[in-house]
């Protein structure tokens, strides 16, 4: 904490993030955007109060919550990298690497991104751990430790990722034991290439059924391919329409949902409603990893129909999935990039509610967090401030930023520290 803490704020916020109950607050501007001061006190918001005037205030955002990460794997792309860049390709260095995973690697990989996550401004993270194989044990180990060290900065969640079949085995129902004890979730991949489909709704079943004895969450990798467009999707309907199941599902990639026709996806995601499912999108790692085709790629990547689900009234997240891993030799973690990079993958502009809340209030909502990312009087004094005065001016290159946790400023992100490259030439300053 390398500065006083701040007692008054001048900001621009989201009007989607401002308290939808404090009378005197009026609607935001053509560009959704509200100036306001915020008095701070004891760590929290003591009160708010508009502004007539917004020009050359930074933008600023309630702390994001990244509904999907890969904290186990982060950063092994330099000892296992995948340049045919295949999703095939990818899981065959992922698979080789897990067979070799330590506790002390996993340890620092996942002490790095948590680091990094908490500079760049994120409160919490839902965190897939590989749980089949070699991989398992000291995958869960050291997260169970980060989770612990970490737990008064950033809420970890944990899910436990193998095929989905192997719920229906004695150790995968072991498994799910362990993980139901230490509050995690239960997750898996669906995806092409199906098996019989008799054998992949069995083995769904038998997911639900345990996640439900169990009380614990699904979060599942389902449909991410160019292949056999929402098959797991609709399988899983077919499950909860039958037998529903009473704890949170969450849905993520269902990339191959996009390929659908107009119709039937309004008429999918009318039914992902219906069933109360929630869904992730990962629009960075289906950008790279999907829509290969040998010499005629697809012209469209395969990626979850954003707008379209929102409208349905499905909850949306956007993750940001790998970092720096054998899925996406990029991607650092850091929410603003992954905002920057959506509003035109997924044309859902941040002037627009839905271009703000699934990087804020939905993922909040999703990983059933105490607050909801809403700033009101006696909400915590958490802020994501930007150099930025206008979306245009943070879409157009990576803002600056400053990170507000219970009214004291957080140390700064990676990309606001000095660079050991440059300063290697000699030409630049070293501090
Ligand atoms: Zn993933």
């Amino acid at each position: 904490m390398n500065a006083e803490a701040p007692q008054r704020l001048r900001l621009q916020l989201p009007r989607v993030l401002l308290d939808p109950e404090q009378a005197d607050l009026p609607c935001g501007d053509a560009d959704g955007l509200l100036p306001v001061q915020l008095e701070i006190a004891a760590g929290r918001i003591a009160a708010i109060s508009p502004l007539s005037e917004s020009r050359d205030l930074p933008l600023a955002l309630t702390p994001p919550v990244d509904a999907h990460v890969h904290l186990d794997k982060a950063f092994s792309w330099s000892g296992h990298p995948n340049r045919e860049g295949s999703l095939n390709a990818a899981l065959a260095a992922n698979l080789q690497e897990g067979e070799r995973r330590s506790v002390s690697e996993v340890l620092q990989r996942g002490e790095r991104g948590l680091d990094q996550a908490w500079r760049y401004g994120l409160r919490a993270l839902r965190s897939h751990v590989d749980s089949g194989g070699a991989a398992a044990e000291p995958s869960w180990e050291a997260l169970l430790e980060l989770r612990q060290r970490w737990r008064d900065r950033l809420d970890l969640q944990l899910v436990a990722l193998v095929p989905v079949a192997h719920w229906s085995s004695a150790a995968g129902r072991q498994l799910a034991r362990r993980v139901a004890a230490a509050g995690g979730l239960l997750g898996g991949v669906l995806g092409p290439p199906y098996r019989h489909s008799r054998a992949d709704r069995a083995a769904l079943a038998a997911l639900l059924q345990l996640a439900d004895e169990l009380g614990c969450g699904v979060d599942l990798h389902i449909d991410e391919s160019g292949e056999a467009p929402a098959l797991g999707l609709r399988l899983l309907l077919e499950q909860l329409e039958r037998r529903p199941c009473s704890v949170p599902i969450t849905c993520s990639h269902a990339s191959s949902m996009g390929l659908l026709p107009a119709a039937p996806q309004r008429r999918l995601a009318e039914r992902l409603a219906q069933q109360r499912l929630a869904v992730v999108a990962l629009p960075t790692t289906n950008f790279w990893l999907l829509g290969r085709r040998g010499e005629r790629d697809l012209p469209q990547r395969p990626l979850a129909p954003l707008r379209q689900l929102q409208r349905a009234g499905v909850p949306v997240a956007v993750g940001g999935d790998n970092v720096q891993d054998p899925w996406d030799p990029g991607g650092d973690g850091d929410p603003l990039e992954l905002l920057r990079f959506t509003y035109r993958a997924c044309h859902c502009p941040p002037w627009q509610r839905q271009g703000v809340i699934p990087f804020t209030t939905v993922p909040a909502q999703l990983l059933g967090l105490a607050w909801d990312g809403i700033v009101r009087r006696g909400a915590p004094a958490d802020l994501l401030i930007t150099s930025a005065s206008s979306w245009s001016e943070l879409l157009a290159r990576p803002p600056q930023r400053r990170v507000l946790r219970a009214g004291r400023w957080l140390p700064p992100p990676p990309t606001q520290q000095p660079s050991a490259a440059l300063a290697s030439l000699g030409v630049f300053a070293t501090p």
